[in-house]
């Protein structure tokens, strides 16, 4: 049995793979998590009490903390998600992102690599340091046909994005410089279950439920490929347990929509699946709204994802169609989550901590 610590565990795509790898496999796992708006503790309560999981609450910038934890729980593996991750964010105040995804991924690559440096032979051989990014990195594709490969320059066009390639860039070098062993993966916009309502797929929905208005930036035009977060999760495990180290692979979903589409969509499982309209409320789709473009907004993202298939025999098991109706059904069937984020007391009550 492995013990994997990750990082960010308590996040949207963190406790994915928290749930997966507690769930399918039978590994361990030691969530490291500062607990920022973004960390959630009732997105681990099905596995809270499983004797394969424990929770650290700890920030990445701290690097003592982080020895600590290193020095306690003697990981096999580390999965790195901690991040701020909101592009709006970090438009608005892109400190915190430069602190934690540079500064944290940093501090957190030394806590490793100094760990790693004291392992005996065989543990160090087998040890790696898995980097989670993202596709937003590249920058943004105007042909229509285009893809992000494994080799694609680097263009970031956002605080976020720019942080993010920032912190690729630290991984690489440890790799080349240290010889410590890392891999980095970067996929494209996840969605699904347990998802904060600031990003577009899960604010479309509460909104849409609450007969608020439905704000789409620009005409909507901009091209996301959207992959089901559990899809995510089952290829980062498999990166991490069988993935070649010194790689980058690109993950993705095969699921280009327009913006716009993704909103039609919900609005239309919306008047399939939920109970009840809000007062007042003909069709979902009335509550539209176009507003002001963000600024340096990419136009379209696409991620080849035909290395991870190929080498690793990763494909993803939801299309966008099954992968938004089970999105939509959970979060019709999962208001108290939702509550609780929404009125503030899921940060508020932050109990039962191992
Ligand atoms: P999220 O914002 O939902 O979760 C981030 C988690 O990191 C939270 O639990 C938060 O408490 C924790 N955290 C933040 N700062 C920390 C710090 N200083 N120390 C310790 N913990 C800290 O993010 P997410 O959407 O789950 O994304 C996870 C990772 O995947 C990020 O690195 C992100 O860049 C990457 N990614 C996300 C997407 C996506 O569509 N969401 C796509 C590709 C890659």
């Amino acid at each position: 049995m492995r013990k994997i610590l990750v990082t960010g565990g308590a996040g949207f795509i963190g406790s994915a793979v928290v749930r997966h790898i507690i769930e399918d496999t039978k590994d361990s796992v030691v969530v490291v998590d500062k607990l920022t708006y973004a960390g959630n503790l009732d997105s681990l309560s099905d596995v809270a009490d499983n004797e394969r999981y424990a929770f650290e609450q700890v920030d990445i910038c701290n690097r003592s903390t982080l020895d600590e934890v290193f020095a306690k729980h003697q990981p096999d593996f580390v999965m790195h998600l901690a991040a701020e991750s909101h592009v709006d964010r970090s438009i608005d105040g892109p400190s915190a992102f430069i602190e934690t995804n540079i500064i944290g991924t940093y501090t957190l690559l030394e806590a490793a690599r100094h760990y790693w440096m004291a392992l005996d032979t065989v543990r160090k051989q087998a040890f790696r340091f898995h980097h989670i990014s993202t596709d937003e990195v590249y920058g943004d594709l105007h042909g229509t046909d285009d893809l992000f490969t494994e080799t694609t320059p680097y263009a970031p066009s956002s605080p976020y994005s720019a942080s993010k390639a920032s912190s690729d860039h630290l991984v690489r070098a440890w790799l080349r410089t240290y010889g410590f062993p890392t891999i980095v993966t970067n996929c494209s916009n996840n969605y699904g279950p347990y998802h904060f309502p600031e990003k577009l797929i899960p604010l479309m929905i509460l909104n849409a439920l609450e007969g608020k208005p439905l704000p789409v930036y620009g005409n909507g035009a901009q091209i996301r490929d959207w992959l089901f977060v559990e899809d995510h999760a089952k290829a980062l495990y498999k990166v991490v347990t069988e993935g070649v180290i010194g790689e980058t692979y690109n993950i993705g979903g095969h699921n280009e929509r327009k913006n716009i589409e993704v909103v039609h969509t919900i609005c239309q499982l919306l008047e399939e699946l939920a109970p009840s309209k809000p007062a007042g409320v003909a069709k979902y789709e009335d509550l539209i709204t176009y507003v002001t473009d963000r600024p340096g907004h990419d136009m379209r993202y696409a991620i080849d994802a035909g290395k991870i298939e190929r080498e690793l025999g990763w494909k993803p098991q939801e299309t966008f169609e099954s992968g938004m109706r089970k999105t939509v059904s959970w979060y019709l069937a999962n208001q108290v989550w939702w509550q609780r984020v929404l009125d503030g007391s899921y940060a508020r009550e932050r109990i039962g901590l191992k």
